[in-house]
């Protein structure tokens, strides 16, 4: 899962980049930790891993990660390539959804580029140069759909038709995500690799005070009412408690959280929403060697889900040998879970669950 953060200048997108950067270099032992000075990775909190871990004492546990890409230099005008422009552009493309961090605390001493708190604006601003990239975008693709046209298939009449539609949407300042699409609509749209078109997820970046007042003040309220007509989620944090907290050990993180009256970071609280906003889950494969969560997408079957261990693994599927986290959890040991008849033997039309705990049985 790649989430790009986005946002206007001085909004906080570094500090809360830096926090993600600085907790993904705590839980180092990815092979792939450092790629791009603007790409971070971080685990994606499972604390069935922690108790399957006690569980099998393995040689090492795995959690699934994130990756977060900076994509500053998002200003007004980026779609007729001012700041940096189509290279901005161009990150938010590969991303799979947009984390939009928002302005929501006032300093007298950081400028905003507009001279003052304005989270609707804000918005607007950003969702604007997007909405112009993706109508320059589909205004190529009708063109081409016309020219195809004149050849007589009917097929390009009705593309011809779903793509004005979608330009309509655009030409209204809207973003395509609020467009209600059906589900082979939306698969078309997909082809489109349109930046409107992706999952956000709105951070409103408040003050240390506010956070701990509940977060709710004038500038969230906006943001939230905004959010609400086009169908996307909000959530608080602020960035500048987030960059402390990366910087605590485990153990001291827990009491720092719980003095400002929180169950768990900001960070953890975006990953969670993210999974939740792209529709994943993860399952979990353990035994003496390694403990590991996988992430793959609702409704993925066995076989998919074991090709994302190795291809192989998918290409001579056999069965899938599974029990449910919490059946494992209640019987203490895998042994006693299969005893119980609680270890199923599942198909190639199995439909994978979040928390199976699974033994993938494959021809090589
Ligand atoms: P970017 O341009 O969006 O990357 O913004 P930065 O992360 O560089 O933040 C701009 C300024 O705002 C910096 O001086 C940060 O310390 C400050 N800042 C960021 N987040 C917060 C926050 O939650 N509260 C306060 N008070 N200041 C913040």
């Amino acid at each position: 899962m790649r989430l790009g953060i986005v946002g206007l200048p001085n909004v906080g997108k570094s500090t809360l980049f830096n926090a993600i950067t600085k907790a993904g270099a705590e839980c180092a032992n990815y092979p792939f930790c450092t790629i791009e000075p603007n790409v971070g990775i971080v685990a994606v909190p499972d604390e069935r891993l922690d108790m399957l871990t006690k569980m099998y004492s393995p040689e090492k546990t795995t959690p699934t990660t994130v990756e977060f890409v900076d994509i500053a230099g998002l200003v007004r005008g980026a779609s007729k390539g001012e700041g940096l422009g189509n290279k901005f552009l161009s990150h938010i493309r590969e991303v799979d959804a947009i984390v939009h961090v928002v302005r929501c605390f006032e300093d007298g001493n950081i400028v905003h580029v507009d001279g003052s708190i304005g989270p609707a604006r804000d918005i607007e601003t950003i969702n604007l140069e997007l909405v112009f990239a993706d109508l320059d975008a589909i205004e190529k693709r009708i063109d081409k759909t016309r020219k195809m046209l004149k050849s007589g298939d009917k097929k390009y009449q009705l593309e011809l038709e779903f793509y004005e539609s979608i330009r309509q949407t655009l030409e209204n300042g809207s973003p395509v995500r609020s467009m209600n699409l059906t589900a082979e609509e939306q698969a078309a749209v997909e082809q489109l690799f349109l930046l409107t078109s992706k999952p956000v997820l709105y951070a409103a970046n408040v003050s240390e005070d506010d956070l701990q007042s509940g977060g709710n003040n004038s500038f969230v309220a906006e943001l939230k009412a905004l959010a609400e007509k086009e169908g996307s989620e909000v959530m608080v944090i602020c960035a500048k408690i987030e960059e402390e907290i990366a910087q605590l050990e485990e153990s001291e993180k827990q009491d720092f959280l719980s003095e400002l009256g929180l169950s768990e970071s900001g960070l953890d609280r975006l990953i969670k929403s993210s999974y939740k906003l792209l529709g994943l889950i993860s399952y979990l494969t353990a035994g003496p060697q390694e403990v590991r969560a996988w992430t793959i997408t609702k409704g993925t079957k066995a076989p998919q889900a074991a090709g994302k261990i190795h291809s192989d693994f998918e290409r001579g599927f056999i069965r899938a040998e599974i029990v449910a986290y919490s059946d494992l959890m209640q019987c203490g040991a895998y042994s006693a879970a299969r005893e119980k008849g609680l270890v199923r033997s599942e198909g190639k039309e199995y439909i994978m669950q979040d928390g199976d705990v699974t033994l993938f049985r494959f021809n090589v």
